[in-house]
Parts: structure tokens; C-alpha cells; sequence
């Protein structure tokens, strides 16, 4: 068994193609546990590189439903980020404020500045998904909102952001079990909210416009990758290989070469 990871342009999206336990070339923990802390130690490396060359930014968009691991993903698979370079941004409910804006306002003042890395927990992607799902916005206000995503994205890369979207995939089990722990579990309580519940009773509408969304946004510029995420080290794994391949392509330098300063002594 296969299946894609990265997901290519105009690609039809049914997520329940996709198997949210799917071994994605890693079938050992110890050996993927292994993997990822070199992954890790490089992308740590490559991160300080990104920083001192101040060209180009990378903005990694996390999506998931509730309990998928977005807050594990950023503590594990991106743990090396240096804090001095990296920001994590999480996109709640908009405020009053924010929704007398367009959609896209909160979301481009957070996106990550020249030489800095950007983790977007939840993004402008909830409002195709949420919005459409739980019919917070007319169909006429929302459909418009994938041409503008397509746009804003394209008009980012070509500012010198490289884009790299994930959606952690789990099973409607998986997330009944993870659920049930933040319940049962009083250091995981404060996690759970009862609008999860009504969220997880529209979980095939979610699946549906989640599909959509991701067939119709994943772009040359700024593709999707789906993510099997029922087991945490797996995903943790499979997130790292491509945040490093990711930053491996960008290819940062240290700009010293380019300033002249071989054999420059200090007195
Ligand atoms: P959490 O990520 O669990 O802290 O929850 C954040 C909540 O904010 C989720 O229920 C999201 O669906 C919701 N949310 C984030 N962005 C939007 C948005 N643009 N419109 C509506 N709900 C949103
Ligand atoms: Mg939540």
C-alpha cells in the first residue's frame, strides 16, 4: 500500500482515500525516533542559516481537526527552531475587530518576515472550512475566499516566503479515543471544549470541505501535504522530512563570503 504525501495541483481531494494510518516508509519507532532528532539537529542548522542570510521566509500552515496534534507537531517536529527566529501564531475565532476586516487581514500581519519562520496553528484555512461548515458565512461570501487564498499565497512566495501546508489526517476513531482522554485525563482537561463535540457530530462535512479545500489550494507555489497522523511519532516523523527537505531546497547561506572578510583579523 502507498499513497501520496505531497498532494500535486488540481488534484480531486476524498480524504477517505487517504489512510490516517498509513506507514509512510517508517515502520520502527526507535529507527523513526532516531530519524527525527537528526532531522531536527539539521533543520536547526538550516533555521540559523535562514536567519543570518535575511532573504527568504518560511511559513509552515498546520491544520487538523480537534485532537489531530497541531500543538504536538509544533513540540516535537519543530522543537529545534530557535524562539529568536520562529513564531508560533494561533488563529482562534476572529475577534469583533478582526471580522470587520476582510478574512485575510489578521492572518498577513502575522506571516513571517525576512529571514524568520512562521508556524500558522490553524490559518485562513478555517475560514473554507469552519466557516463553510458550521455556516458561519453565506455559500457567495466563502466561495470567493479560494481565489483570494490562491492569490495572497502566490503574491507571498513571490516575496520570497516558501510555503509549506499540512494537514494532520487522523480517523473519526482515533479522535473519539483522544477526546475521551483529554476528558478522563485532569492535566489534558483544560484542551477540551463542548463545541468539539458538535464540530465531531459534522465530522464527514468537515472530511468533505477539507478535501475540497486542500484539492483546490494545493498549488505549484504552495502545496499540501496530508499528513497520517493516528500514530504521533509517524507524523512527527513524516512533518520533519518535509520541513527539512523544505529548507534543504531553499538552500539559506551564511552571507559572510559575500562581504569580504577573509582574513579580516580582530586586533
Ligand atoms: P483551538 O485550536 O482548539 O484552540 O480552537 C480554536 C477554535 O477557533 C477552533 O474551533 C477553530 O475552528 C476556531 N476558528 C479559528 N479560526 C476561525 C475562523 N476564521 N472562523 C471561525 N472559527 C475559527
Ligand atoms: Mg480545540
Amino acid at each position: 500500500m502507498s499513497q501520496p504525501i505531497k498532494i500535486e495541483p488540481d488534484t480531486a481531494v476524498d480524504l477517505g482515500d487517504f489512510d490516517p494510518d498509513f506507514h509512510a516508509g517508517a515502520a520502527d519507532r526507535a529507527e523513526a525516533e532516531a530519524e527525527l532528532d537528526k532531522n531536527v539537529r539539521a533543520m536547526e542548522h538550516l533555521a540559523s542559516r535562514l536567519y543570518a542570510e535575511h532573504r527568504q521566509a518560511l511559513l509552515i500552515v498546520l491544520q487538523g481537526m480537534d485532537t489531530s496534534g497541531k500543538d504536538g507537531t509544533i513540540r516535537h517536529a519543530l522543537r529545534g527552531f530557535n524562539p529568536l527566529l520562529c513564531d508560533v501564531v494561533p488563529f482562534k475565532a476572529p475577534t469583533e475587530t478582526e471580522r470587520d476586516h476582510d478574512f485575510l487581514w489578521r492572518i498577513h500581519r502575522e506571516v513571517p518576515a525576512r529571514g524568520r519562520i512562521g508556524i500558522f496553528n490553524r490559518s485562513h484555512y478555517e475560514d473554507i472550512v469552519t466557516v463553510r461548515v458550521r455556516k458561519l458565512a453565506p455559500k457567495r461570501a466563502w466561495k470567493l475566499r479560494f481565489k483570494a487564498i490562491n492569490g495572497f499565497e502566490r503574491l507571498l512566495v513571490h516575496s520570497g516566503t516558501t510555503i509549506v501546508k499540512c494537514f494532520l489526517h487522523i480517523s473519526k476513531d482515533e479522535q473519539r479515543e483522544r477526546l475521551q482522554s483529554r476528558l478522563d485525563d485532569p492535566d489534558k482537561r483544560w484542551k477540551f471544549r463542548v463545541g468539539d463535540l458538535d464540530d465531531r457530530k459534522l465530522w464527514d462535512n468537515f472530511q468533505q470541505a477539507y478535501g475540497d479545500a486542500i484539492g483546490r489550494t494545493s498549488t505549484e507555489h504552495a502545496p499540501w501535504y496530508i499528513i497520517p497522523a493516528n500514530t504521533k511519532w509517524r507524523r512527527d516523523l513524516v512533518v520533519s522530512r518535509i520541513v527539512r527537505e523544505t529548507l534543504e531546497r531553499m538552500d539559506p547561506r551564511f552571507p559572510l563570503e559575500e562581504e569580504g572578510l577573509d582574513g579580516v583579523v580582530v586586533e
